[in-house]
């Protein structure tokens, strides 16, 4: 594919948050724009630890690309993993020596889960980013219910009753919240030989407090909700070593067949397609424009640029970031072109922070309000409907979440993936 004579092409690499608002801002504007994504779909991963725990399906919380945007006549979308970019060429290149040619180049690539180090953890302790890792987590934890059923070994069921959750940020902390109420409701009177409510679901975090981004008020409320769902908190406690039977923090252990990460995350690799300066976790450093240094024609949103606010503090790795930078972006190179009014550097608006904690609690920090509880819940719910791609996605959920909020059931208990 080589760019056409007429109008400047802008590709978009990567249809989440940040490569869909840029596409959407340049919609009907005299340039030709490609979004490459690797998945056939936009993914929302507010509402992944919903699939990972049985509450919602795969496809509630997923939209295909071609549909979101299938309708402008001067986007093209492409499948297709992005392997390197040939900066002199101006082009992105795939595997099999595939490339597409570009004028500006937006890398809005996202993150994927760090292990400080420890990759080899992975294998034991899975992280949540991707459809594909959701069903795997849902698989584990239903299947150590399965496993446990049918187990006469004591010490063994105890430790497939074990479910451990590394990493007190917010995935954290809903997931500890929903697995807790799959135990303990959910799946309370499925079994014969083993009592589901008997299981332990560890929540360990190395910091001082669980949710660390926000106030010490709202960290406090959110542990103790947690704990009155079940959910044994450990504070203060890095993991030191993970493997095939548990989590070693700090000299203690506990014994586990089911380990999730939520502790760390890293950058794409888009930095080292462009040999960009970037930060310890592979962020992109870029430009208060967004741009990257040395090349005005290259930009990096969302998770895998480092941007930081007014006071020089790094920006959230959150959706209304990339959200924010997207639609700023294909203003700025709309104005570039001569297509639109000017602007200024990137400024991030930053309209509050929110976690839910099981099916009925949530902790919400505006800045200049904080709730918790019912109410916060009520508003996290709402939002996140709303904030969902697509009329019939926010329907199932909607519907899924009040069935639930009354039944107390997860009805999307399948146990998927390779044979066991
Ligand atoms: C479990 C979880 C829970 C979260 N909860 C919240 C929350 O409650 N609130 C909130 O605001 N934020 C939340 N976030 C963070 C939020 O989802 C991210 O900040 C946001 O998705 C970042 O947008 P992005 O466009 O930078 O990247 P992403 O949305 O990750 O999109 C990146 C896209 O690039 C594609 N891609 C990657 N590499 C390639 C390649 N080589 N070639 C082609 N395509 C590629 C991917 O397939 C993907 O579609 C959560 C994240 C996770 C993982």
């Amino acid at each position: 594919m080589s760019a056409p004579a007429t109008l400047p092409r802008v590709v978009i690499v990567g249809a989440g948050f940040g490569g869909l608002w840029v596409a959407k801002a340049l919609a009907n504007a005299a340039v030709e724009v490609v979004v490459i994504d690797r998945q056939n779909y936009h993914l929302f991963q507010p509402l992944l630890y919903q699939v990972a725990t049985a509450g919602l399906s795969p496809a509630d919380i997923a939209a295909p690309i071609r549909g979101i945007v299938g309708a402008y006549r001067n986007i093209t979308v492409m499948l297709g993993e992005v392997e390197a970019v040939d900066l002199a060429g101006r082009a992105v290149e795939f595997e099999g020596g595939r490339r597409v040619t570009y004028d500006y180049l937006v890398l809005a690539t996202g993150a994927r889960h760090g292990y400080f180090g420890h990759d080899d953890w992975e294998a034991f302790a899975p992280g949540l980013k991707r459809i594909e890792d959701a069903t795997e987590i849902r698989r584990r934890i239903l299947l150590a219910f399965e496993r446990a059923e049918n187990e006469t070994d004591p010490a063994e069921r105890r430790r497939l009753m074990n479910l451990i959750i590394v990493g007190g940020g917010p995935t954290g902390v809903e997931l500890a919240g929903a697995i807790a109420e799959l135990a303990r409701r959910a799946l309370a009177k499925d079994f014969r030989n083993i009592d589901p409510r008997a299981a332990r679901i560890f929540l360990v975090e190395a910091g001082p407090r669980l949710l660390p981004s926000m106030p010490e008020t709202l960290s406090a409320d959110a542990k103790r909700r947690l704990e009155r769902l079940g959910v044994e908190v450990r504070l203060g406690a890095p993991v030191t070593a993970v493997d095939a039977s548990g989590v070693t923090l700090d000299g203690a252990r506990i014994e586990a067949r089911t380990v999730i990460w939520a502790a760390g995350v890293a950058a794409s690799p888009a930095g080292r397609w462009i040999g960009a300066e970037c930060d310890r976790l592979g962020r992109i450093k870029v430009n208060p424009d967004l741009s990257v240094p040395g090349h005005p024609e290259i930009f990096a949103i969302g998770d895998t640029a480092l941007t930081v606010d007014a006071q020089g503090k790094p920006l959230p790795g959150v959706a209304p970031v990339a959200k924010q930078q997207g639609h700023y972006l294909g203003r700025l190179i709309k104005a570039r072109l001569r297509l639109g009014k000017p602007v200024g550097p990137f400024r991030y608006r930053d309209y509050g922070n929110l976690a839910t904690i099981g099916r009925k609690a949530a902790v919400i920090d505006f800045g200049w309000i904080r709730l918790r509880g019912f109410p916060a819940w009520v508003i996290w719910t709402l939002a996140h409907v709303y904030y969902l791609i697509g009329f019939r996605n926010r329907m199932v959920v909607a519907l899924s979440w009040l069935w639930a909020y009354f039944t107390f059931q997860r009805g999307a208990r399948l146990i998927t993936g390779p044979p066991r």
